[in-house]
């Protein structure tokens, strides 16, 4: 709570440094900083940050691993918080209310899919909620590893006090990310879903197939996550590596939910597919992927395809429905000291099934005035 409040005390709508942990050098850890966050525009939402969940993504852009970012560079885009203030203009959200941030903080909102609610395919590019410009502001996003963040009204969501603040930071992007295409393709009570690969995205495709009414079945090539997938709700686990099992899965499924961030033959996971079903895939592997082969495309009519986050308006309806069916990510909090190594474990898949940053424990800016100048690009 400390640091929150020395942050934002004063006057929460004017500009201010906010304390936050990121990459300040290339290759190096992170480590604790402090952050300009813009004076609220009339049609801004100004949020002090309670929870921020750690995402794959975070340490792909952070290590440089999806190309050189510029420096520095605060992660973050599983964010809860509540309103510590708003813009003359805003209309929807009040001081104190509970309020999330996922991947998206601004989009061209002119485009075919920006007017459609689906700003994840906006044609000019989201706005990232980090390592990106903002069109408007012309500023470098700084995500939520951060006491505060400063977020225009059509990208901030309603969290439902119903759900624990801690738990729910994944949904935003863990959770979102397997919600969108479940609805889209038609996740309902009577149909099947497989799920490929249990952890972060892949446990909450369990939970929330489980809450749309599907029958589940996870594949795992790790026997010893036979008992998680069950208590995560699995109706059918598999061990993708035991072939009398697999074949036991054929023509069994409606739909499929590939978390796989690897390159993996897709070949096995069709044939657990009927008739018209579909495959979709999520991670995104470095390297390239085994040939697909048409041969079960054409003979079962399946489609083969992929899907990013969701809209916003989508964001609103999964956390509505989390909160309805009371679903929220399986977590484990840590310390803003213990994020270097939760990072490691992260990437070791040494986590069930997801991180949250208790952004209470980040250290309070050294000197928290209200008007400080934002400091100068660093030369990249
Ligand atoms: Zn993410
Ligand atoms: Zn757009």
């Amino acid at each position: 709570m400390g640091a929150l409040a020395r942050a934002t005390a004063a006057r929460p709508e004017a500009a201010h440094q906010a304390s936050a942990y990121g990459i300040a050098e290339r290759g190096g850890p992170l480590v604790a900083l402090e952050v300009p966050r813009r004076a609220a525009l009339p049609d801004d939402v100004v949020i002090d940050i309670e929870f921020c969940g750690l995402c794959h993504s975070d340490v792909h852009s952070g290590r440089g691993e999806w190309g050189a970012r510029q420096l520095p560079l605060v992660p973050g885009h599983e964010i809860v918080g509540r309103v510590a203030a708003v813009g003359a203009e805003v209309t929807g959200f009040t001081v104190g209310e509970r309020v999330g941030v996922g991947c998206l903080v601004d989009s061209c909102r002119e485009c075919d899919s920006c007017k459609e609610g689906l700003e994840q395919f906006c044609e000019r590019g989201g706005v990232g909620t980090y390592s990106a410009i903002d069109h408007r502001t012309g500023e470098y996003t700084q995500g939520g590893y951060s006491s505060s963040i400063v977020v225009n009204q059509g990208y901030v969501l309603h969290v439902p006090e119903s759900l624990d603040p801690a738990a729910a930071a994944p949904l935003l992007c863990a959770g979102i990310t397997t919600y969108s295409p479940l609805r889209h393709f038609g996740a309902r009570p009577g149909s099947g879903v497989g799920v490929v690969g249990l952890g972060g995205l892949g446990h909450m495709a369990v939970k929330l197939a489980k809450a749309l009414g599907a029958s589940v079945t996870v594949f795992t090539t790790s026997a010893s996550k036979v008992e998680a997938a069950r208590a995560l709700g699995a109706d059918t686990v598999v061990v993708s590596g035991d072939p009398e099992a697999m074949a036991s899965a054929r023509h069994t499924l409606d739909l499929i939910i590939d978390t796989v961030a690897a390159a993996h033959d897709l070949d096995p996971y069709f044939a657990t597919l009927r008739r018209d079903g579909t495959l979709v895939q999520l991670g995104l592997p470095a390297e390239p992927m085994p040939p697909v082969n048409p041969r079960p495309l054409l003979g079962r009519r399946l489609r083969y395809t992929g899907s990013p986050i969701g809209g916003i308006a989508e964001t609103q309806e999964m956390l509505d429905f989390c909160a309805e069916h009371a679903v929220a990510a399986e977590i484990e909090v840590v310390d803003a000291a213990g994020l270097n190594a939760a990072w490691d474990r992260m990437v070791a898949g040494d986590v069930r099934y997801r991180f949250v940053l208790d952004v209470s424990t980040l250290p309070a800016p050294a000197a928290p005035a209200p008007h400080v100048p934002a400091p100068a690009a660093p030369a990249e």
